[in-house]
């Protein structure tokens, strides 16, 4: 893959979190032939665009980054675009690859695939061992069959599709919605508005107890480019940081970040989720990779994005 920077690379879901910053990394490591489409421009949902769009592109390799993505309140509240929306956006884009003669391509899926009292930190291997956290199970699922999808056409077709499922991801182009975020963005907007408002209290959701391990999207684009050029395995691959924290820690983290002064508060009537979700990322660090950005740096660098862009 990076022997070729001219081959036409489709980062699908290129506005979002991930896809942007797969964009970012492949710019800089000097892919001159991207190929990238805003949702009002393809709807990935629709097969027959979606099929049209491979037709006349023949995109040579393809990074699967488009999903319908949100945190536990999201979750609850919209199960079934949850579930529809990403086994539609999957199944299109794999299986137009595989008949429009791709090359390789990687799906993303995400760490809630696996069951919700899976050992930890948790292997590859837990996948489809125990019942899924129920808050987000209907992603969680979707997300399972995009990876047994990938799996089904390189045992049937020989077709070169991995899978690698990234823990908690945060970073520039984030959604810092107030209620449909994850706890990070969530977080740092909320901090954010209190220091300018000059409040003397945030809420946080649950018991703080949860532990969450997080991974720096930059981090999480040059291990996607890793993937590329140098796994071609059945089994999916954790990208994860290997580092956790509770969500208290996180909150106190965030806190001076942004450098707010007041106190927090927690609402424990808000749902905790899963008590802990670390991944075992040791078969990535086996084939070579290992991620470099810091949490706290990494937070960091997120708030001063969040400053530059918060207007719009
Ligand atoms: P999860 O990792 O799938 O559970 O997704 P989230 O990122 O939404 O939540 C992680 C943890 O952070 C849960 O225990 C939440 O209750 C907690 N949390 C605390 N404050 C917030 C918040 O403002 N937004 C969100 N989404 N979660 C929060």
């Amino acid at each position: 893959f990076l022997s070729n920077q001219s081959a036409k690379v489709f980062v699908a879901g290129h506005r979002g979190l991930v896809g942007s910053a797969i964009v970012r990394k492949l710019q800089q490591l000097g892919f001159t032939n991207l190929l990238l489409r805003t949702h009002a421009e393809l709807d990935l949902t629709r097969q027959t665009d979606v099929d049209a769009f491979f037709a006349a592109e023949k995109p040579q390799f393809v990074i699967l980054a488009a999903a319908k993505v949100g945190g536990i309140h999201a979750n609850k509240t919209y199960p079934a675009d949850f579930i529809a929306i990403n086994l539609q956006i999957q199944t299109n884009v794999i299986d137009s690859s595989y008949r429009h003669g791709v090359k390789k391509l990687l799906f993303l899926g995400s760490s809630c695939i696996y069951p919700k009292f899976a050992p930890q930190p948790i292997t590859e291997e837990a996948l489809l061992t125990g019942p899924l956290e129920p808050t987000n199970e209907w992603y969680a699922v979707a997300k399972i069959a995009g990876i047994k999808m990938c799996q089904g056409y390189r045992l049937q077709h020989g077709f070169d599709a991995i899978s690698g499922m990234p823990t908690n991801l945060y970073g520039p182009y984030d959604n810092f919605h107030p209620e449909n975020s994850h706890v990070l963005p969530a977080l740092i907007r909320r901090f954010h508005e209190a220091k300018v408002s000059g409040a003397k209290e945030v809420v946080v959701w649950g018991t703080g107890s949860p532990l969450r391990e997080f991974l720096h999207v930059d981090d999480l684009a040059d291990g996607v480019v890793f993937l590329m050029d140098k796994y071609s395995g059945l089994v999916h691959v954790n990208v994860g940081s290997g580092k956790e924290v509770t969500i208290k820690e996180l909150a106190e983290l965030v806190k001076e970040v942004v450098g707010f002064e007041g106190e927090l508060v927690w609402d424990t009537s808000k749902p905790d989720g899963t008590p802990r979700k670390l991944m075992d990322s040791s078969k990535l660090a086996e084939l070579g990779w290992v991620p470099k950005i810091a949490l706290k740096e990494g937070l960091v660098d997120t708030y001063k994005w969040y400053l530059e862009n918060v207007k719009q």
